[in-house]
């Protein structure tokens, strides 16, 4: 091929993908405040609602598998977002869908459905819970996590006053530590992220009998009961997908444990809203090329990763892109959306 060719087929690729329709993946963890939020996984209730008035004006909203369909099909409409929540949090149910209903706007839970009713937290949370509340902690921590074991000598960690605990209401990963304890708790997370799920729920057992609390979940962030998941299926707006059952990174686990996790998620929530489910999204957004083939093989339409992108007809609807939503005011919000649009990296 000439250069002169190759140089006008490369700016014909350039205009079309300039000019092609695309849509944007907005994901979502909880509607709700929190004092303490090292994910930044909340979105204030009336900082939602700001966000759905942006939203309401601004292009057709699809649910996730109406999404994905319209990629299969190379018919992604101009402008479309699709709006996802992760995990399967009680907030959605009690304060993210009465919103949705009122603007109209659909959406996707994804329900990582070994939780489902559970009286326990997700296991971030749980850790949360045990190492970012005031209070005083042993010196040392030995945890046996199945494939190795760790040992930590707390020193300046072991306590945590209120004082500490206010002041660093607005820390969020990956911003330098405020205190040593934030550094042991990112530092357990790691531990844990990469553990088997076996051995996550036994170290996550006895971290709370080390840290001398074996309370309960929250009732503000528990998992959804199967009979509240139900509910919002039927309510006709909130559409479930599958997002594993025990929420592991999955290409670490092995060919069986995923195809298990994947196709376990997949038949509980069709087994509790008695029809076909139709996208999955990634735990942590991790997943390879066995991952994604799997999840083909599930019979899902779609799925959603963590990378941060717009969706257009030559996507891969197994790799469709999200860009996570923090707790933004509607200008803030708006702000956002424009520049995720112009597929400029969103500042937070
Ligand atoms: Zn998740």
């Amino acid at each position: 091929m000439s250069t002169a060719l190759r140089k006008a087929r490369s700016w014909a690729r350039r205009v079309r993908d300039r000019i092609a329709p695309k849509a944007l993946v907005l994901m979502y963890h909880r509607i709700a405040e929190s004092d303490s939020d090292p994910w930044g996984l909340c979105v204030s209730p009336q900082h939602f609602a700001e966000q759905l008035d942006v939203l309401s004006s601004h292009g057709p909203v699809l649910n996730l598998t109406q999404l994905a369909t319209a990629v299969q099909s190379g018919r992604v409409p101009r402008n479309a977002v699709a709006v996802t929540f992760d995990d399967g949090y009680i907030d959605n149910l009690e304060q993210a869908a009465p919103l949705l209903e009122r603007y109209g706007i659909p959406a996707t839970i994804f329900v990582a459905t070994g939780y489902i009713g559970s009286s326990r937290e997700y296991w971030w949370d749980d850790i949360e819970r045990l190492l970012l509340q005031p209070g005083t902690l042993p010196d040392r921590l030995d945890l046996d996590l199945g494939e190795f074991k760790r040992s930590w000598e707390l020193g300046e960690a072991r306590t945590l006053t209120p004082e500490q605990v206010a002041s660093s209401r607005a820390w969020r990963i990956p911003e330098p530590y405020p205190t040593p304890r934030h550094a042991f708790f990112h530092d357990i997370w790691g531990c844990l992220y990469r553990s088997p799920q076996e051995s996550r729920t036994t170290a996550l057992r006895n971290l709370a009998a080390w840290a001398g609390t074996t309370k309960q979940a929250r009732p503000g962030v528990r998992p959804m009961t199967a009979e509240e998941l139900g509910r919002l299926d039927a309510g006709g707006v909130v559409e479930l997908g599958a997002h594993s059952v025990t929420h592991p990174s999955l290409p670490i686990c092995t060919p069986e444990t995923q195809r298990l996790e994947i196709f376990q998620s997949r038949d509980r929530l069709a087994e509790i809203t008695g029809h076909r489910i139709g996208s999955f999204a990634y735990p942590h957004g991790d997943f390879d090329s066995q991952t994604a083939g799997l999840v083909r093989e599930a019979g899902f339409l779609g799925a959603c990763s963590t990378r941060r992108d717009l969706v257009t007809n030559r996507s891969d609807p197994f790799r469709l892109p999200r860009a996570g939503v923090l707790d933004w005011n509607g200008e803030i919000f708006a702000r956002h959306l424009a520049e995720l649009r112009r597929g400029k990296p969103a500042r937070h």
